[in-house]
């Protein structure tokens, strides 16, 4: 499926991998189920070592037409040289690390991001001999402080869930590549339409499909985005022999959102910046974070390194954030108090720091200070819909008003 970088990043979210179907003239891609495949007996062998891209569709844990598409067209809106898909974020996540890294190798992570990859640096590498460091990725020296001979890899996310710290892709890839390791960068919250990791020197993107790339809240599923070969070392290790491999029914469903992943994404960054000043202004609001609003600490590197602000935007109440939590939760009508985010319908609930800074991040001393001066205390993590901006303004000023 050859790729034709000269178009614009909507045409290819909607025509790479997507050929009329040859065997049915269907304009819209069918959805391959089937778990083997015919194939002939002088094309294959039955070892993942000798996989590579002339081998044909012999089983679905190796390869498989409906996910391998979605593969494709990911790596073509990353500008990457190949995708592989796994069956969650997390899926992929653990993969790239236990499929790359070894015993005594060390990891540079931000010193806040996702919980899920917080708990497993801190809680289960160890366990397979890799040592892991944090640092806070918005101060390139805490990064380079970290760096050690042994390191292999660093991780970013930016921004960084829950608090929108953003990182300099750039500036940490430099980091990186001077310290012979290599760079991933979670991009999930900014999605290709904000920032192309890739072309800033990363090494591998890994997207949690869940969020914004689906975009509709129906379907898990993860990617990592990076070079042919270091992938296809990758698909062998750690899709065939790990086993995670995304469904395609999923994979369906997340190419389809890709459709409008550009429209969408000026849909959600426009509205979360309304919803954004709105609250600013609000006498009940102590603090926004928003990266598209001049008073988010970094806006000058969020104008830098995101074409696109994204829907994603934390606030703090003046009140007990845990006693507003319950109100909203009661009051609003438009808004769902839940995680996850990325999808349609506007989101949120509220992150009382102490739990996450007890449990996933367990953060001290100068890193807690710096948490808490970024963030301050309890935040309420916001994931702006697509809904009417004016119907999200109103029912938050209903529910933040009144009893
Ligand atoms: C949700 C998320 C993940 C994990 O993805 P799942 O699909 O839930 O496994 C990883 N990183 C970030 C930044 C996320 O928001």
């Amino acid at each position: 499926m050859s790729i034709d970088r000269k178009k614009a990043f909507s045409t290819r979210s909607i025509h790479t991998g997507e050929p009329a179907d040859p065997s049915t003239q269907a304009v819209e891609p069918s959805l391959v189920l089937s778990t083997n495949f015919v194939f002939d007996p002088d094309s294959a062998d039955f070892s993942a070592e000798t996989l590579n891209e002339k081998t044909p569709n012999v089983y679905a844990r190796w390869s498989s037409p409906t996910v391998r598409a979605l593969e494709v067209k990911l790596a073509d809106l990353e500008d990457g040289e190949d995708a592989l898909c796994f069956a969650s974020g997390m899926g992929a996540i653990a993969a790239l690390i236990l499929g790359t890294l070894h015993s005594g190798d060390h990891l540079v992570l931000s010193d806040v991001c996702y919980a899920g990859v917080a708990e497993l640096a801190r809680n289960t590498l160890p366990g397979f001999g890799i040592e892991v460091t944090t640092a806070n990725f918005s101060d390139l020296a805490s990064v380079t402080a970290a760096v050690r001979p042994n390191t292999r890899m660093i991780w970013a996310e930016s921004p960084c869930n829950p608090i929108l710290r953003l990182t300099d892709i750039a500036a940490v890839s430099e980091i990186a590549h001077s310290a012979g390791a290599q760079l991933t960068v979670d991009s999930t919250m900014a999605t290709p339409v904000a920032t192309k990791p890739l072309a800033l020197g990363a090494d591998f993107v890994v997207h949690s499909l869940t969020k914004y790339l689906n975009g509709h809240g129906d379907a898990l599923g993860g990617a990592v985005i990076g070079r042919r070969e270091a992938l296809a070392k990758l698909r062998q290790v750690a899709l065939v022999h790990f086993g995670g491999v995304l469904s395609p029914f999923n994979a369906w469903l997340i190419r389809r959102g890709l459709h409008t992943l550009e429209l969408r994404m000026r849909a959600h960054a426009d509205n979360a910046s309304r919803v954004a000043s709105y609250l600013e202004s609000h006498p009940a609001i102590k603090r926004v974070i928003y990266p598209g609003l001049p008073s988010h600490p970094q806006y000058a590197l969020a104008q830098r390194q995101m074409r696109n602000a994204s829907g994603m935007l934390t606030f703090q109440t003046k009140e007990d954030g845990a006693e507003v939590a319950r109100r909203l939760y009661r009051k609003l009508q438009v808004f769902t108090y839940a995680v996850s985010l990325g999808k349609q319908r506007s989101l949120l609930f509220y992150i009382p720091t102490k739990d996450i800074l007890e449990s996933s991040f367990s953060l001290q001393g100068a890193a807690l200070k710096s948490y808490k001066d970024f963030a301050g205390d309890g935040i309420f993590r916001v994931s702006i819909g697509l809904e009417d901006p004016e119907d999200l303004r109103a029912d938050l000023d209903q529910a933040l008003s009144g009893e």
